[in-house]
């Protein structure tokens, strides 16, 4: 079992799955980090302009820096966009030796491969 996924809802912390009520009460986003990084808690991830990444209007968790899942636990094949931080794609699901990754924010096409090695 990995971290909790959570959602920050009106400056308020809920567990994804369940809805469950965690914590409000925070000042700041800031606060709000500091207490995910201390109870084991993960929240969706978000690009650099600071939206969060959706796939079918669910929000994206990403695990060891690469492995990203659903709110069900569901393992999905993204990658994030060198450019904008925006949620890449397979671009192609029909050619299984391609790892071609488009962002689904800028439209920028990239080795996911690539990306690993230099990370
Ligand atoms: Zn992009």
């Amino acid at each position: 079992m990995g971290p909790t996924k959570a959602i920050i809802k009106d400056q308020a912390l809920y567990e994804a799955s369940t809805g469950k009520f965690i914590k409000d009460g925070f000042a700041s986003r800031h606060e709000i980090d500091d207490y995910v990084k201390h109870h084991y808690l993960a929240l969706p991830v978000i690009d650099n302009a600071g939206n969060a990444w959706q796939l079918d209007g669910k929000p994206i968790y990403c695990y060891r820096g690469s492995q990203y899942e659903t709110v069900d636990d569901r393992r999905v094949h993204l990658a994030r966009c060198p450019d904008c931080g925006g949620m890449g794609i397979r671009a192609d699901e029909f050619v299984v030796e391609s790892d071609c990754i488009r962002c689904t924010q800028c439209g920028h096409e990239f080795d996911a491969r690539l990306e690993m090695m230099e990370t």
